[in-house]
């Protein structure tokens, strides 16, 4: 049997770090990380054949819980259809007009990844405005792009790494980063660059940095100060998108209010690589080949990944939404049970069904990235790994938000109930 230890050393010796996306590495709480073989339910299964209760889920996609039998079947009947055919195909579009029908949006463009989609919002921003400047907010995350990557969240975050090096400082001036929830800040930035600013991009819900909820009327604001100047609003929903509700972020601010672009990914896709931006016709007509921003992709739209997106979206029921949600508001009273149990100083942030623990802030509540990151991280690392040997996979890192599914049932509650009690000792006990 292949150990844990043997299948990182093999990774480790080709790929670097033995990971293919660095926040799935053990760097900030020590050890070897599990090589997972199989995903069923609420479970995954390591090459030593334990199973762990899963509360990463892919980093979101995962929302049915893994190997859903609906999911499974339409991707199996897309294999046996062809692999990719390089051309339109229908499920495209079916896709497309599913997401239209939950989200405010007049048209999507689908890509493979959350920082294409990102990437794309960005480059459609400054084709509308003729303008270079972007607002980003410290502590969010929109993918690894040259532009974005500044003070971009959990994986730097994690790292303990202030920005990424080979990124040229041409482009991250190009990029304005202001404190998030701070209304001050950015009616200053439009003040000083008038006429300069072609967008801001947020995430609906910050959820890369912890959880950290807007401030109530943070996101109009956003949408009021960009309508004002002539700028483009994009709400990246990547991570929160048809996961935090049903209608994302955006939902829970039950708005009368649309931003001019979305972004979505993770739960688009079911588990295989779909993202898409989506949003205004107006803005998005601006897309080659009926406009002039050139945004393409040899695997985007692929046949396979339409299947599982649009499986994975029509069986995101109101009952799915209504176990997830009941799920995560009874995780986040076991877990700050055990917690207070153990007299540990805690919070717990959500934003819908999103939610993440942070430490030492009981009195201080994390708003922005600053608040995130004077937390006693280090009573993490002994948390999770308490949770680990006993069978529950959690984030390797304080700074990401807790995946429920609505696979999570009595049995995986109940494992995880069991394991609490010991981890909320362990970070009682941490030390920095
Ligand atoms: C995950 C994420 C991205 C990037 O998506 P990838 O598919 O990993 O490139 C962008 N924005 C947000 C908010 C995310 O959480």
């Amino acid at each position: 049997m292949t150990t844990n230890q043997q299948a990182f050393d093999t990774a480790r010796a080709i790929i670097p770090g033995g990971v293919n996306s660095p926040v799935r590495a053990f760097g900030s709480v020590g050890g070897t990380p599990a090589a997972m073989i199989k995903a069923s339910g609420p479970y995954l299964t390591d090459v030593e054949g334990k199973t762990y209760v899963d509360l990463v889920g892919s980093w979101g996609p995962m929302l049915l819980g893994h190997n859903h039998p609906a999911v499974v079947e339409a991707v199996h009947t897309a294999v046996d259809a062809g692999l990719s055919f390089g051309t339109s195909t229908p499920g495209e579009a079916k896709l497309a007009e599913l997401i239209a029908q939950i989200m405010p949006v007049e048209r999507v463009r689908f890509v493979s990844t959350g920082t294409e989609a990102t990437m794309t919002a960005i480059r459609l921003a400054r084709g509308a405005t003729g303008r270079n400047l972007i607002i980003k907010f410290a502590g969010l995350y929109h993918g690894h792009s040259d532009g974005l990557l500044a003070a971009a969240g959990s994986g730097l975050a994690t790292h303990a790494l202030p920005d990424s090096a080979g990124v040229p400082e041409a482009i991250t001036s190009q990029t304005l980063v202001l404190p998030y929830n701070d209304e001050e800040a950015v009616k200053q930035a439009f003040e000083t660059y008038p006429d300069q600013i072609a967008g801001i991009i947020t995430e609906s819900a910050p959820a890369n940095m912890g959880v950290v909820p807007p401030k109530p009327g943070f996101n109009k604001f956003l949408r009021d100060i960009t309508t004002q100047h002539g700028a483009v609003f994009i709400m990246d929903e990547v991570l929160t998108g048809f996961r935090a509700s049903a209608k994302g972020g955006w939902g829970l601010e039950h708005a009368e209010w649309t931003p001019d672009l979305f972004t979505f990914g993770k739960v688009i896709g079911g588990g295989l690589p779909v993202a898409s931006v989506a949003g205004k016709a107006s803005v998005m007509d601006l897309l080659a080949p009926v406009g002039p921003v050139y945004q393409a992709g040899t695997l985007s739209g692929n046949p396979i990944a339409m299947a599982a997106g649009y499986a994975t979206l029509t069986n995101a029921t109101d009952a799915a939404y209504a176990t997830i949600e009941q799920r995560s508001t009874q995780l986040q009273t076991m877990v700050g049970d055990a917690l207070n149990a153990a007299g540990v100083n805690h919070s717990i942030q959500n934003a819908g069904s999103l939610f993440s623990i942070t430490f030492g802030t009981a009195n201080t509540p994390v708003i922005d990235y600053a608040t995130a990151q004077a937390q006693e991280a280090f009573r993490y690392g002994p948390f999770f790994h308490a949770m680990l040997d006993a069978g529950v996979y959690l984030a390797p890192s304080v700074f990401e938000a807790w995946f429920v599914s609505a696979a999570h049932d009595d049995d995986a509650m109940q494992r995880i109930a069991e394991a609490l009690p010991a981890a909320a000792q362990a970070a009682a006990k941490a030390t920095n």
